[in-house]
């Protein structure tokens, strides 16, 4: 790994190379895992809270009780990236069912396991913003409420690995998936946005997706704004006739999508709706930061 990081295992800090879990961990054997990820600026990290609300209710969810308690998590992520000392840092927080005997049974296996990745995030690359990414929709689609519930932040993204495999095969940006109705669910890590006669549309939480963190902020910012702002279902045409389009989340904050698949989305440059809400959304980064800075006491 290129990039400065640290992560901690259950409580103790170690460089990466050094940082190991066991073969019989059933998140590694089965993807028997929950996880978060967000980041910190000076050490400050960005909507704890509403990330500890999401991994307790993925938690809940698969019934996997969480290794140590939301409150120790976030000492413990404060630690971290305290010693690791970068302007910004990524952290994966992940929780595992833990190790033990090989099988499936759930009620057998309740040691846990608690790893936090901690890396320097450097900025996005201007290019996202000054010309906008390629996306194409994948033919994989997005995972049945029913199966392994899209609402869960679990360890089990293998549909979203081949979306975005698909993506990297015509060397595009990411991949849009659908769900098993055919219509837009959200990107591989990311949720999808439509901008159509200045309203700023994402599909709702019963598409089959996962509540972004990010996209409850922007669904709240941009109605205390003014703005236009609805959860409603859209097909894929709609997407590729919408006037703007673009990607949230958490380390990505707002990403323009200029092309969809052959089809050129409006001007086939980032949209002025887009930039807008972008500008308000770092607004309201930095007036939380500076929030949490006091809150937390960092
Ligand atoms: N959907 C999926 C499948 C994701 O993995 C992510 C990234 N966590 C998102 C949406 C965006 O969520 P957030 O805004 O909370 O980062």
């Amino acid at each position: 790994m290129k990039d400065k990081s640290l992560v901690n295992i259950n409580g103790k800090i170690l460089p990466p190379d050094q940082a190991t879990i066991s073969v019989f961990d059933r998140g590694f054997l089965y993807g028997d895992s929950i996880y978060e990820v967000t980041m910190t600026l000076d050490g400050v990290p960005f909507m704890v809270e509403e990330h500890m609300d999401r991994l307790e209710k993925s938690a809940s969810k698969i019934g996997l009780p969480l290794p140590i308690p939301r409150e120790k998590i976030i000492e413990q992520l404060i630690a971290t990236v305290k010693k690791l000392a970068v302007k910004k840092s990524y952290v994966r927080i992940v929780c595992t069912r833990g190790a033990g005997e090989i099988t499936l049974d759930p009620t057998r296996e309740q040691t846990g396991s608690f790893i936090l990745i901690c890396k320097e995030l450097h900025p996005n690359p201007s290019e996202w913003y000054d010309k906008g990414v390629w996306m194409v929709i994948a033919d994989v689609i997005r995972n049945h409420q029913r199966a392994t519930d899209p609402s869960v932040k679990s360890g089990n993204y293998l549909n979203n690995v081949m979306a975005m495999g698909e993506a990297k095969k015509v060397g595009a940006f990411d991949a849009i998936m659908l769900n098993h109705q055919g219509m837009v669910s959200e990107g591989t890590t990311s949720n999808i946005w439509i901008v159509k006669d200045n309203k700023f549309v994402t599909p709702p939480l019963d598409a089959g997706l996962l509540g972004g963190i990010t996209r409850k902020s922007l669904l709240e910012l941009g109605q205390s704004q003014g703005l236009f702002m609805s959860e409603a279902n859209f097909s894929p045409e709609d997407m590729k006739n919408a006037d703007e389009v673009f990607l949230t989340s958490t380390t990505k904050e707002i990403v323009p999508i200029v092309k969809i698949d052959d089809k050129i989305i409006g001007s086939g440059q980032p949209g002025v709706n887009t930039r807008k809400l972008h500008a308000m959304y770092q607004q309201l980064m930095s007036e939380h930061y500076k929030s949490e800075k006091s809150r937390l006491n960092i």
